[in-house]
């Protein structure tokens, strides 16, 4: 009998998870589960949809159904996962026709994700703010633009909520962003980097509003303004980019053990407590690589890799998942914002002593024509005198740098050895000095 391999979920981990146990036992029967009309999309790109950068939503289905046949997976759309018995083995399923089946599985993956999140305030229950997850959240949003909608609240300042005020402002709606916190992409950036980013954005027409926390949706049918910081603030459209949590109900019900995140813990091999279980994902927890405590990374790229290891492992191989550390990246307008490991803020909260170094450039030689500004911090842990995080902020060259400064963290480099650094110098490409080594540079200068 060949092995059978049941992955509830068909997105970003979980089409990682099935094509990696392909590759691992030829013969395995691989069936993948999606409550959605659509499988295997990038949720990433839907702000850009919106925007108007990408013709059609369909265009971010990744994976075509040729993908499946090729590599001999049961895709089973619109299709839900009700139960999981752990002790027959089996999982239940129901389609959208209302058919029922049971599933007998040799190992199981949770790749359930994560759904949108409403913080408990006044008039949650009301209908009309948009949540951004899926394709059908897109439509409705852009169905909305096209009804006429000529302003919008977004909710939220993080990476998602302001990727998806820049589509609504580029298509032409005047856009407020409010924020609880009292900088934008707290988790990203320290303060002082966020404030350029703030800048920006007001620059280019978009309203920021930070330190001012939703505290009431109002309207009679549907939302038509929000109360934040007692202020009033209507508009046509709301965005609710609060954040999200991962699906833990079905991993849950099976007896599955969550971590300290709330999300379901694994082991280096993405198994859970239940020997057979796998779990990957936005609804998984990882270790940081930094502060070797349970962290909660919900990124695309951290998704596939752990989707990787856990179709890897329940196919009969091995393999393992060496912790996360946050990369992450994005570009709003021109400017584009990247960030590794640790910030200044966290590393501080959590009891570490640290030092920074920042440093502003020119992504070329500054003669050279086209050159862009571009700053570099470096978080350095003052007893080891490791790099333990990094934040770029620039007009091009951020991704990659944010790359080379997620390895020097991985490889525990110290900020001298940062400092020191062979790298290379052609003035259409870079300045003779590399900002990262003067970044590193300025944070030993502090250490002495
Ligand atoms: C607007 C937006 C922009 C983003 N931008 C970036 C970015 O730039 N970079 C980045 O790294 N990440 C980004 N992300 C995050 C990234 O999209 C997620 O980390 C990724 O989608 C997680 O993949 P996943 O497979 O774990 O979960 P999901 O994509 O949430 O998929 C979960 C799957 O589980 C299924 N499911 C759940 N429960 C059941 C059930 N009971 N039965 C059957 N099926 C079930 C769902 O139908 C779905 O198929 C973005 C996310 C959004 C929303």
């Amino acid at each position: 009998m060949p092995r059978r391999i049941v992955i509830i979920g068909a997105h970003a981990a979980a089409v990682d998870a099935a094509s990696a146990a392909r590759k691992t036992d030829r013969t395995a029967e691989i069936i993948l589960l999606t409550m959605e009309k659509h499988a295997g999309y990038s949720r990433c790109g839907i702000p850009f949809v919106i925007g108007g950068h990408i013709s059609n939503f369909t265009d971010l289905i990744v994976y075509s159904p040729s993908y499946y046949q090729m590599m001999k997976l049961d895709l089973r759309r619109e299709t839900t996962a009700t139960n999981v018995d752990t002790k027959a083995k089996t999982v239940e399923t129901i389609d959208k026709t209302g058919k029922t089946e049971t599933l007998q599985y040799d190992s199981l993956i949770f790749a359930t994700g994560a759904g949108t999140f409403t913080p408990p305030i006044k008039g949650k229950e009301k209908p009309g703010p948009f949540s951004v997850r899926t394709i059908e959240d897109g439509e409705q949003i852009d169905d909305a633009i096209r009804k006429g909608a000529k302003t919008a609240i977004v909710m939220g300042g993080s990476l998602i909520g302001l990727e998806m005020a820049i589509g609504l402002a580029e298509r032409g709606l005047k856009t407020t962003v409010v924020e609880m916190m009292p900088q934008l992409l707290p988790v990203m950036l320290d303060a002082d980097m966020a404030k350029s980013v703030q800048e920006m954005l007001e620059a280019k027409g978009i309203r920021i509003l930070v330190s001012k926390g939703v505290e009431e949706l109002v309207g009679a049918d549907k939302v038509t303004e929000i109360v934040a910081g007692g202020e009033h603030l209507a508009a046509d459209i709301f965005i609710s980019a609060f954040g999200v949590r991962p699906n833990t109900e079905l991993a849950q019900k099976a007896g599955v053990v969550l971590g300290d995140t709330r999300a379901i813990k694994t082991s280096p091999r993405m198994e859970t407590n239940i020997p057979g279980l796998f779990a990957i994902g936005d609804c998984a927890e990882s270790v940081h690589m930094v502060t070797q405590r349970p962290a909660l990374q919900q990124l695309g790229t951290v998704a596939v890799k752990h989707g990787k290891v856990a179709g890897t492992n329940a196919a009969g191989g091995y393999a393992i998942f060496p912790g996360v550390l946050g990369s992450a990246c994005t570009k709003f307008f021109e400017m584009e914002i990247g960030s590794t490991g640790l910030t200044e803020s966290y590393a501080k909260r959590v009891g570490m002593n640290v030092v920074t170094g920042t440093i502003s450039g020119k992504t070329r030689a500054q003669y050279f024509p086209g050159a862009q500004p571009i700053k570099v911090r470096v978080i350095v842990e003052k007893e080891m005198q490791r790099i333990i995080g990094a934040q770029l902020v620039g007009n091009e060259d951020v991704t990659q740098r944010v790359n080379a400064l997620s390895l020097a963290i991985q490889k525990q480099m110290t900020a001298r050895e940062l400092s020191k650094s062979d790298t290379c110098y052609a003035p259409p490409l870079c300045e003779t000095w590399e900002l990262m080594a003067l970044a590193a540079e300025a944070a030993v200068m502090k250490l002495r």
